[in-house]
């Protein structure tokens, strides 16, 4: 490996970590807000049914309230019977009374109605209750479990930072320089390694004289194709040192035969 570059690798493992972190951490509000979402639910149905019991205890107040007026003027109508002389007239008032008892249990059937309306909109309370009371305990363990997350990421995110500093005046001005501007361009890794002939970052064939290049690491060499700095893992290779090719096996297949 680079000498040179081996402090800028471990800084890019670094970064890339922190960089994770920070997203992980972005999107928890996000999670919590998702999360809210069926206690939101349970407690506006709770709040829309606790409104509708208000509204129908209010009508049927206002049906009581017609009942016992309309009570009132049948009690008169009674009272004036005594004093009623021909029969046309004790006619006219018994369809009257008729009407009245009419309209009285046309009155009462309302009052039974919100009655019955009420007790059933209470159900859909006691139910959304329950529901709400669940949303609640889940939602306090998943808030208190993203919370703790983020702490704990918070946490790392200050050492990383700190250790990123440290690591960042290791390495030489102007190659820091370089691999800042890099990183931002390229919004992940500055480096790349070079693995079976490729270039990790943009998956690309990187071209064999290169590739000795950077094996030799004296220089720091880019890719042609994306820039990035390129690294070798292992030792650097010394020129005209090179691994057993297969010229050389059959040489030494032929030497072994004679
Ligand atoms: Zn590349």
């Amino acid at each position: 490996m680079n000498p040179q570059l081996s402090p800028l690798i471990e800084l890019q493992k670094l970064d890339l970590r922190i960089a994770d972190i920070k997203e992980q951490r972005r999107k928890i509000p996000e999670r919590l807000e998702m999360n809210e979402a069926p206690l939101r639910d349970a407690r506006r149905m709770v709040q829309d049914a606790s409104a509708s019991v208000e509204a129908l205890n209010k009508e049927r107040r206002s049906h009581e309230k017609d009942l016992e007026a309309h009570e009132d003027r049948i009690g008169k109508m009674k009272d004036r019977a005594a004093q009623l002389k021909t029969n046309q007239e004790y006619q006219a008032h018994l369809f009257e009374v008729e009407l009245a008892n009419k309209k009285r249990g046309e009155i009462e059937e309302r009052i039974l109605l919100a009655m019955e309306q009420i007790e059933q909109t209470q159900r859909t309370i006691a139910s959304a209750q329950i529901q709400l009371t669940e949303s609640e305990a889940l939602f306090t363990k998943e808030k208190a479990v993203l919370d703790e997350k983020d702490r704990v990421l918070a946490a790392e995110l200050t050492e990383l930072e700190a250790q990123q500093k440290q690591l960042s005046g290791r390495v030489e001005k102007s190659l820091l320089a370089r691999y800042n501007k890099l990183k931002s361009t390229r919004k992940d890794q500055a480096l790349a390694l070079i693995k079976d002939g490729i270039c990790v970052g943009c998956r690309l064939q990187v071209p064999p004289q290169l590739i000795s290049q950077v094996k030799r690491g004296d220089e720091v060499h880019t890719c042609p194709y994306c820039y990035r700095m390129l690294y070798w893992e292992g030792e650097p290779v010394a020129e005209g040192k090179r691994p057993l090719g297969q010229d050389q096996a059959k040489d030494f297949e032929l030497g072994e035969s004679v």
